[in-house]
C-alpha cells in the first residue's frame, strides 16, 4: 500500500509538471480584451493595459486573440 501512495505522488508530480509545459504565457490587454504571443511587436507596444496571463484565463476574460500574431 505504500508503494501505491508513492506511484500517486509520482504521478501528481509528473501531470502537474505537463500542464506547467502546456500552459501559454499570452500578453491580455483588459481595455481591447484582445492577447498576444509575448514576442507580437503588439505586445511589446503595449504597456499600459497589458498583462501577462496564461492563455486560458485570457480566453475565460472573454479575450480574442490577436489578427497579427493569432494570439
Ligand atoms: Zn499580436
Amino acid at each position: 500500500m505504500k508503494n501505491l501512495k508513492i506511484i500517486t505522488l509520482a504521478l501528481l508530480l509528473l501531470l502537474s509538471t505537463c500542464a506547467t509545459v502546456f500552459a501559454e504565457t499570452v500578453v491580455f490587454n483588459w481595455k481591447t480584451l484582445k492577447f498576444h504571443k509575448p514576442s507580437c511587436q503588439w505586445a511589446h507596444r503595449c504597456t499600459v493595459n497589458c498583462t501577462k496571463v496564461d492563455k486560458k484565463e485570457a480566453i475565460r476574460h472573454g479575450g480574442v486573440p490577436c489578427k497579427v500574431c493569432g494570439g
